[in-house]
């Protein structure tokens, strides 16, 4: 998916106010900054590889902490924090595990709102 699609997908979630709340601030944000876009990609795909992408995860429904890590934040502000909500604004089907091209769609996504939550050079 281009970073166009990724953008208008993004615009659509931020029209929905529960989605919209989640902003990048305090000890989050801080660990974007330090961290920088590199690193911050390479935790996502940790995180999602372990506590999205199996068939049944762990505690489904409920292993996106609301802070901790920016990753954590962009999940719940993408829809992309538990199958369910995978499946309903992702179109990708429960109860399988994801694929590769998956996983990285879903990093794709998180790592774009965080990018436009920090600014044009974290994003290049
Ligand atoms: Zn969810």
């Amino acid at each position: 998916m281009s970073g166009d699609d990724i953008d208008a997908r993004l615009d659509r979630l931020a029209t929905q106010p529960f989605r919209a709340r989640f902003q990048l601030r305090g000890r989050d944000r801080a660990i974007a900054e330090l961290r920088g876009p590199q690193t911050i990609r390479r935790h996502a795909h940790q995180l999602i590889e372990q506590r999205l992408a199996p068939a049944h995860p762990a505690k489904d429904g409920k292993q996106t902490p609301y802070r901790g890590h920016p990753v954590f934040v962009a999940q719940h502000a993408t829809a992309t924090c538990c199958r369910t909500c995978l499946s309903k604004w992702h179109d990708i089907a429960p109860a399988v595990a994801l694929t590769e091209q998956q996983q990285t769609y879903v990093v794709d996504v998180i790592c774009r709102w965080i990018g436009r939550q920090m600014s044009s050079t974290y994003l290049s």
